[in-house]
């Protein structure tokens, strides 16, 4: 069993996340994945260089992640090309990843999860819902961004009610973190019994 976990940012979808992982859950994670298939060695970072020219490159050798990002940020056709590259491959972690999982369900964690239908995959989606106050406030003191930029990454979102629409399961996160692990605490649970089912 595979439950599909997505909201929109600062939801809380990694405070949820860490919370099921807490309770020996298998966390197959969509931004880990986009990180671990460009690190150094791997062959779409080799790919990229090419592509791009090796100033896209750190001089370690890392990617330079925010160069990538205003590369193809306004560049349809150059964003179209990384994504082929990347979409595959991600998408080939991630499945290990939870083939590979020990846990009684693996959850699938993926802030894009309805927008690059990766619910197919999943057996049910929880989405992590918050209001829009406390979505802005929470961002804006974890990521140190302005309530123009936090709007901004919104408006780029899904709409919480759309995203609303398709979930099997919400958490609302407007409590303390005590709120939603207790939250999570009883998924869990349920979870536990359907996929023992
Ligand atoms: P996401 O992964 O969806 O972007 P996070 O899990 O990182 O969101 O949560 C956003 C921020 O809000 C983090 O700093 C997190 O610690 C904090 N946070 C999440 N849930 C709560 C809560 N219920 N009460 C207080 N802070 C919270």
């Amino acid at each position: 069993m595979i439950i599909g976990l997505t909201g929109g940012i600062g939801s809380g979808k990694s405070a949820a996340a860490d919370r099921f992982e807490h309770h020996g859950i298998t966390i197959a994670d969509a931004d880990l994945a986009s990180r671990a298939v460009v690190e150094p060695g791997q062959p779409a970072l080799a790919a990229i260089a090419e592509h791009f020219g090796s100033d896209i490159l750190q001089a370690d050798g890392s990617l330079d992640r925010t160069a990538l990002r205003h590369l193809v940020f306004a560049d349809t056709e150059q964003r179209k090309w990384l994504q082929s590259l990347l979409h595959p491959r991600i998408n080939a972690w991630l499945r290990n990843k939870i083939e590979n999982a020990t846990s009684s369900y693996a959850i699938l964690a993926n802030p894009l999860l309805f927008e690059t239908q990766q619910q197919k995959w999943c057996t049910r989606s929880l989405v992590i819902d918050v209001p829009e106050a406390l979505q802005l406030s929470r961002t804006m003191q974890r990521d140190n961004n302005t309530e123009e930029q936090v709007r901004n990454i919104m408006k780029a979102q899904m709409s919480r009610s759309d995203r609303l629409a398709i979930a099997d399961d919400v958490i609302v996160n407007d409590g303390d973190l005590a709120h939603l692990k207790r939250q999570v605490d009883e998924l869990h649970q349920r979870y536990l019994t359907l996929a023992a089912e």
